[in-house]
């Protein structure tokens, strides 16, 4: 460290600081102080006029129970993870567990990262146990660990009793396991929660994370005018390539020193955002060059790991415009009594809260809602396949199996049991025949249903249900590195999405039907089967909507020719 931030009196601020959290034994050291004795790799001693927001990290937060970074790319941060579980292990003898979103990009992390900060440390060096461990998944220092874990396999985090826990790359990680990662905890009376990431969607991830956090903001003072401000792209001169102040707009800020304030400050868990205008030396020019770039994956970029902002891209999900669009004015009906085809999605979040979507096919292509609402039994669905006259439902099988599956039984050949597919692969629906289960490819099924209510071959009633048009707004689409670097498209979920997914089984169910009816019907007609075009969820790498209402009417010219002399009642439905 440099001169500049452990003056002997900003060391004894955080000395208090911590004993006010946690009983410090008379020989450990502050974080702060320990830092001195940690260089980085390269670079040696940490340089806070470089990182001048990253003093009250260091100083302030080391023994708070939670702390959230919602941050911009190479701002420091992980420098900071790092060392904040190191000395927890050296110093207090803390298991430690740091959490990365895959197992792959952490063997690298590792080695090249902690493995040197270890060993360009005399320091550490020395507090490295003789015969201690020093391998990918596990490092001791002091009488303290840190197991280094991906999120992926729940398996690789059975088993560890953590003190501490840090989430590296939030948003990438694999969600579903954040949890069980966080039960690993359980026993510990010191447990401390970490979460660094750069934010992607709104409501999402760390960016949700520090939405719920005290949300701090690092505020700058105008040496001219007296301003204190944030430090946000208002504060940048494009021209003179400088951050100004944002009232005088002449004067230069001083970048060098701030303060951090909390925009919530009554509320338990301290959160950071930080940017890349915070750090004095940013390359400005570079920056306003990729603010001017207007390719959708750029401007993603440039919000997301500039300014470490999140941002939701054209076209990312439903808006609520979209929404209402889709919508007719009708009231929903209590029954139907119709002859046209009718299909019911359900989605059981649980036994007693059930979404359900329940449509009308109509021959120009177009769906539109019957019902769309909460049941709290299994047994009203028995109700609404009867009231509805439900030609074909499908219903996710997780996490009611035996109702799900005691349901489809009292309706054979009317209800499938799905769920997504484990891996995301652009095919078709899988259907297992026998058992009546399909498994849906979740990215392309989400965005079928996007896809058609925005193009309004979706329609909705006058009335929606409480929560359907922020549930259908969850879904966000993300792009993301495969391992193998190819960009891949995944949907994140922003709050209660019930309903969107109801919607998902509604679709799969219309697909469901046409396979088992119209499909083969016609393959059964003749030797020689119609043609068949791809259908919704039969796609490669693009949306193409499928064959849609009836099926003489689509495919005229096929059969015509096929059999010439079929009567168009044949194919009616
Ligand atoms: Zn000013």
């Amino acid at each position: 460290m440099t001169r500049r931030p452990a003056g002997p009196s900003e060391l004894a601020v955080s000395l208090a600081d911590e004993l006010s959290t946690l009983v410090v034994s008379e020989n450990t050291s502050s974080f702060s102080e320990w830092t001195r004795r940690v260089p980085e790799p390269k670079a040696g001693p940490l340089d806070f006029r470089r990182f001048p927001f990253q003093r009250e990290l260091y100083a302030k937060t080391s023994a708070m129970p939670e702390v959230v970074i919602k941050k911009a790319a190479q701002v420091g941060i992980s420098a900071y993870l790092v060392r904040w579980v190191i000395y927890w292990a050296d110093t207090h003898g803390f298991s430690a567990l740091y959490v990365f979103p895959k197992k792959r990009q952490l063997a690298d992390f590792s080695d090249m990262r902690v493995r040197a900060l270890i060993h360009s440390s005399p320091y550490l060096r020395s507090r490295v146990p003789t015969g201690g461990v020093l391998n990918k998944m596990l490092k001791q220092v002091g009488r303290g660990q840190i197991y280094f874990r991906g999120s992926e396999t729940l398996d690789d985090l059975d088993g560890i009793d953590a003190d501490i826990l840090a989430f590296d790359e939030y948003d990438t990680l694999t969600h579903a396991h954040i949890p069980d990662a966080e039960r690993r905890l359980g026993s510990s009376l010191r447990r401390m929660i970490r979460r660094v990431g750069v934010p992607s969607v709104p409501g999402y991830g760390i960016s949700q994370r520090y939405d719920e956090s005290d949300q701090r903001v690092w505020h700058v003072r105008c040496s001219a005018c007296g301003e204190q401000q944030p430090i946000t792209w208002e504060n940048v001169d494009e021209s003179g390539l400088r951050r100004v102040c944002r009232r005088c707009k002449r004067q230069r800020l001083d970048l060098s020193s701030g303060e951090w304030v909390a925009t919530y400050a009554d509320r338990s868990v301290r959160g950071y955002h930080v940017s890349r205008l915070m750090v004095p030396d940013t390359d400005m020019a570079l920056m306003v060059a990729e603010s001017k770039k207007r390719e959708p994956s750029a401007q993603r970029a440039f919000h997301n790991k500039d300014l470490g902002q999140e941002f939701l891209p054209e076209g990312s999900g439903l808006t609520l415009a979209a929404i209402r669009a889709a919508q007719r004015d009708y009231p929903m009906p209590d029954f139907y009594a119709g002859n046209n085809i009718v299909t019911m999605g359900v989605d059981p979040a649980s036994e007693r809260n059930i979404a359900v979507r329940i449509s009308e096919h109509l021959s120009d292509g177009t769906k539109c809602a019957l019902f769309i609402g909460e049941v709290s039994t299994f047994k009203a669905l028995d109700e609404l396949m009867e009231r509805y006259r439900v030609d074909m439902a499908a219903i996710e099988d997780m996490p009611e199996r035996r109702s799900a599956r005691g349901f489809a039984n009292r309706f054979p050949g009317r209800v499938y049991l799905a769920h997504y597919a484990i891996t995301e692969r652009a095919d078709p629906i899988q259907v297992d025949d026998d058992r009546k289960v399909a498994a849906i490819p979740r990215t392309e099924a989400l965005d079928a249903v996007i896809q058609e209510l925005r193009t309004g071959q979706n329609l909705l009633p006058r009335n929606l249900p409480p929560g359907y048009e922020d549930q259908l707004q969850s879904p966000a689409r993300l792009i993301e590195e495969s391992s193998r670097g190819d960009p891949r498209a995944r949907y994140v979920k922003r709050g209660p999405d019930d309903y969107a997914h109801a919607e998902v089984y509604d679709l799969v169910a219309f697909e469901l039907y046409k396979r088992d009816h119209l499909i083969v019907d016609a393959r059964s007609w003749e030797d020689d089967p119609v043609e068949v075009e791809r259908s919704y969820l039969d796609w490669d790498g693009g949306y193409s909507p499928g064959p849609r209402g009836n099926l003489y009417d689509q495919y005229a010219d096929q059969i015509r020719e096929l059999w010439p002399d079929s009567p168009r009642s044949e194919w009616e439905v």
